[in-house]
């Protein structure tokens, strides 16, 4: 029986390992593609519901890896937020988003773009530095930006938090809370932080047609947004029911696989020349 529990732990502690080796030879490599260009940015279109049309678009990071082929974010992001890297990242990231803009508006496209911000840079003063220095580049005025950051992002040092979001705020980009409805103290969050925006999270719109709960919910904060001041969007929207659904409760913008998948730049733009046109 001894002999046995060794062995359990012998193979538990091997497989801890591997996987610690796995997540270092991970993180070196997102190193080496964040010098070479191999993080690349998506962009998913978001309807303007009543006008039906994209004024908006969210970035969302891709790894195109050697060996691995494509690395999703959920895998990537948590691991580049353990080990420092998710500043850099991120500061990548807002620089292309920036660029990829500038690009748009020359060929007459007015669209605005979010970036993700993790709960760990909204209060770092270092990633706040680096941000304000490329905002102030004015390659694109901020105001075609937002952040979406999450309730998370001001559970450490709520007015470090609350300040920094002022300021972005203060130079025109937008702050939008992502996933609303999956976190804690989220009433606390809506009154305190300087919102313009709220992302209702997938879980609650993908059913909200068809299921009466989920739906009860996505109205209610619908209303509550609304009377609050803010813009309501809701992703994760896959189908034509649940969008007329969207539609009937007034929700402002619907992002998800029905109007599209995340672009491609280039993409981005024919997708942009296409619906343009009337
Ligand atoms: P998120 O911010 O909630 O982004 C939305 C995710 O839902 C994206 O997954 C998107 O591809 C997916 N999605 C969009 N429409 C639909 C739909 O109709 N149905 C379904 N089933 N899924 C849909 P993705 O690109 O894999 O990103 C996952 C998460 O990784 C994001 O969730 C975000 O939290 C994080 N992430 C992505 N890019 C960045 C980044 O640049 N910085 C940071 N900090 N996080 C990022
Ligand atoms: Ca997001
Ligand atoms: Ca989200
Ligand atoms: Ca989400």
């Amino acid at each position: 029986e001894q002999a046995q529990a060794a062995g359990v732990f012998w193979r538990r502690a091997a497989a801890d390992l591997a996987e610690l080796e796995r997540r270092v030879s991970l993180m070196g490599e997102l190193d080496e593609a964040l010098r070479a260009g191999g993080i690349e940015v998506y962009y998913q279109p978001k309807l303007a519901i009543a006008e039906g049309r994209v004024a908006s678009a969210e970035a969302l990071v891709r790894w195109r890896h050697p060996e691995r082929g494509f690395v999703g974010p959920d895998l990537f992001i948590p691991l580049a937020e353990q080990t420092d890297r998710i500043g850099p990242l991120t500061l990548y990231v807002l620089e292309r988003v920036m660029e990829d803009l500038a690009q748009l508006r020359a060929l007459g496209h007015q669209l605005t773009a979010a970036v993700n911000i993790s709960a760990k840079l909204v209060a770092s003063a270092e990633f706040n530095q680096a941000a304000g220095a490329l905002l102030a580049r004015g390659v694109v005025p901020p105001s075609v930006l937002i952040f979406e950051v999450t309730e998370s992002a001001t559970l450490e040092d709520p007015d470090a938090a609350t300040e920094m979001l002022r300021a972005y705020r203060e130079l025109g980009v937008t702050i939008s809370m992502d996933d609303y409805g999956t976190g804690q103290s989220t009433l606390t969050y809506l009154r305190e932080l300087p919102l313009s925006e709220l992302k209702i999270d997938r879980s609650f719109v993908q059913h909200a047609h068809r299921n009466r709960n989920d739906g009860v919910m996505v109205r209610s904060t619908v209303q509550l947004a609304h009377e609050l001041g803010l813009k309501v969007v809701a992703e994760g929207v896959e189908d034509e029911d649940c969008l007329d659904f969207l539609r009937q409760l007034g929700c402002d913008m619907a992002q998800g696989y029905l109007i599209s998948r995340p672009l491609p730049a280039p993409a981005l733009i024919e997708f942009m020349d296409r619906n343009s046109g009337e």
